[in-house]
């Protein structure tokens, strides 16, 4: 929609990757942002989705990558830099369960940092997530841990459950808008991705035929 007077804020379009590893959540999170819903069971969902919501008077709409998980992770070559290079913006998703997953996010968060950045010396925007913060007694990552490495890193940092509480969610997303405001990306390109984006109401037809 086109804004009227100068008084209107433009509207933003934004490409994000939700990255990390296997089995950590990224699926629930991405469709508890979409849906509000927990589901359970994602299977081996893997999606480009559309979501647009307002923020301050702005139409923000974000096109969001629930990218799966390979041994070889973001860092290497080809596709998977393509990934890269498509990316406003990074969601890096553990579990507060699962130390290989807490040490993936730190490689990929500097695997970004080494590539992504801009020459005028901003920082691409990143949101770091600890999830399943309900399952404490199973806890061996430290809070404290992903603090330290998101102060380092210069990302915002959330410890969320995906499974109990949608609100959590809602800030990451937020947080990750707002800095990618401050990178001034508004505005940055037309969409162009209408065509691989898949509704949810696709997803969810063909998981319910699945479940059958
Ligand atoms: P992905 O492989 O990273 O996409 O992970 P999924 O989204 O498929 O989730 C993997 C498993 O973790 C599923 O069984 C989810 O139900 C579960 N899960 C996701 N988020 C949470 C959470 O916050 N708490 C708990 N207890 N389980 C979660
Ligand atoms: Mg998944």
């Amino acid at each position: 929609m086109e804004h009227l007077g100068s008084a209107a804020p433009p509207n933003m379009d934004a490409n994000i990757v939700v990255a990390g590893r296997g089995g950590v959540g990224k699926s629930a999170l991405t469709v508890r942002l979409l849906t509000r819903r927990f589901i359970g069971e994602y299977g081996d969902i893997q999606s480009i989705y559309s979501h647009s919501f307002t923020v301050d008077g702005r139409e923000v709409t974000l096109n969001i990558w629930d990218l799966p998980y390979s041994e070889d992770s973001l860092e290497k070559t080809s596709p998977v830099e393509k990934k890269l290079q498509w990316a406003d913006g990074y969601v890096l998703v553990y579990s507060i369960c699962d130390r290989a997953s807490f040490n993936t996010v730190s490689r990929l968060v500097h695997a970004i940092r080494s590539t992504k950045d801009y020459p005028n010396g901003d920082k691409c925007p990143i949101v770091i997530v600890a999830n399943k913060r309900d399952l404490q007694h199973r806890r061996t990552v430290l809070s404290e841990e992903g603090w330290l490495l998101a102060l380092q890193t210069d990302c915002h940092f959330y410890e969320v459950s995906v499974a109990e509480n949608y609100h959590s969610v809602l800030m990451v997303f937020h947080g990750l808008v707002d800095r990618m405001r401050d990178a001034k990306l508004a505005m940055k390109r037309p969409m162009g991705l209408k065509g691989i984006v898949k509704s949810m109401s696709a997803v969810f037809a063909r998981r319910r035929i699945d479940s059958l």
